[in-house]
C-alpha cells in the first residue's frame, strides 16, 4: 500500500509560534495558562498541560501568574484587564492576525466604515473586531454584504483563513457601496497551500485520510474538500483507523489541519505503512 503525504500539513507558522511560546512559559506550579484552548486540539492541549501550561476561559480565573494570548489573538480591552488584575501578559497572536487587528485599527482611526470578512463565531474574527472599537459590521456571505448601506469611505479587512475566492466575490459586492474604499487582503497562504495541497493529493489516491481535531473548522474543511474528490475519513488519532476502510485500496493521502501536531500525523502514517 503506498501512503502519501500532501505537500502542504499539519502546523502553519503562527501555531507552532505560540507553542513555542507557550511551552517558554511554562510553570510547574500550575500558573501559567493560556486565554482559552491553544489550539482546537484535544490531544495537544493535554500536552501542555502535562508540561505546566493550563487553560482559562477568562481572566477573572487568574489571580496571579502568565496568561499567554493564543495565535487568534484578543481584542485590546483584554490587554488592559490582564494589567489592571497584575497578570504578565505573553503575547502569542500570530503576526498575520496582528496585522489584519492593526488594519481595522488603522481604518477606524482614518475615518472609515470597517467591514471584516470572515466568520462570525471564530475567536480571531471577534478580535479583529474588538479592534475596530466595536465598530465594524461582519460580513461572511455576498448576500450580507449586498445588504450593507452605502457610505463615504469603506474600509475591508479579512480574517486570515478565509476562502481567496469567497473573499473576491464577496468584495465584488462591496465595491459599489463607496467611491473611498481600501482593501486589506489579510488572507495568511497558510491555508490555500493547505488546501490545494489536499485537493491536488485527493484526486489521485483512493482514501484521503484527514487527520485533525473534530472541533477545528480548518481540519473540517479539509475534509469536505476532500471528499469531493475520494473516499475521505476525518479522524483525530490513529487509534480511530479501522480495518475495513482498507479494503481494496491501494493509495492513501494524508493531510492534517493547522493545528494537527507532528505526532500524530506520524502515528497514523506509521499504522497505514504497517498495513
Ligand atoms: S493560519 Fe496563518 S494566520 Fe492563522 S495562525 Fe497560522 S500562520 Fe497565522
Amino acid at each position: 500500500m503506498e501512503v502519501i503525504l500532501a505537500d502542504y500539513l499539519g502546523f502553519c507558522y503562527g501555531v507552532k509560534r505560540a507553542i513555542t511560546i507557550a511551552q517558554e512559559n511554562a510553570s510547574s506550579d500550575g500558573k501559567a495558562c493560556t486565554l482559552g484552548p491553544i489550539i482546537h486540539n484535544p490531544q495537544m492541549v493535554e500536552r501542555l498541560r502535562n508540561e505546566g501550561v493550563g487553560t482559562v476561559d477568562e481572566l477573572a480565573e487568574m489571580d496571579e501568574g502568565t496568561i499567554i494570548i493564543r495565535s487568534h489573538g484578543v481584542g485590546p480591552k483584554i490587554y488592559a484587564e490582564a494589567k489592571k488584575r497584575g497578570l504578565e501578559l505573553v503575547d502569542a497572536t500570530c503576526p498575520h492576525v496582528k496585522k489584519a487587528q492593526l488594519s481595522a485599527k488603522a481604518l477606524v482611526d482614518d475615518g472609515y466604515s470597517v467591514v471584516i470578512i470572515g466568520e462570525k463565531r471564530h475567536p480571531e474574527v471577534h478580535s479583529i473586531f474588538e479592534w475596530s472599537d466595536g465598530k465594524a459590521a461582519i460580513v461572511e456571505t455576498e448576500e450580507e454584504a449586498e445588504a450593507l448601506h452605502s457610505c463615504a469611505k469603506l474600509g475591508i479587512v479579512c480574517q486570515t483563513t478565509f476562502s481567496g475566492a469567497k473573499f473576491k466575490q464577496i468584495v465584488s459586492r462591496l465595491l459599489e457601496k463607496s467611491r473611498d474604499i481600501r482593501i486589506q487582503r489579510t488572507i495568511c497562504t497558510a491555508t490555500d497551500q493547505r488546501q490545494a495541497a489536499a485537493l491536488a493529493l485527493a484526486a489521485k489516491v483512493d482514501l484521503m485520510l484527514v487527520i485533525g481535531g473534530k472541533n477545528s473548522a480548518n481540519t473540517t474543511r479539509l475534509a469536505r474538500i476532500c471528499e469531493e474528490k475520494c473516499l475521505t475519513y476525518h479522524i483525530e488519532t490513529a487509534e480511530e483507523l479501522q480495518d475495513e476502510w482498507f479494503d481494496k485500496i491501494e493509495k492513501i493521502g494524508i493531510t492534517a489541519g493547522a493545528s494537527t501536531p507532528d505526532w500524530i500525523i506520524k502515528e497514523v502514517y506509521k499504522k497505514c505503512q504497517n498495513r
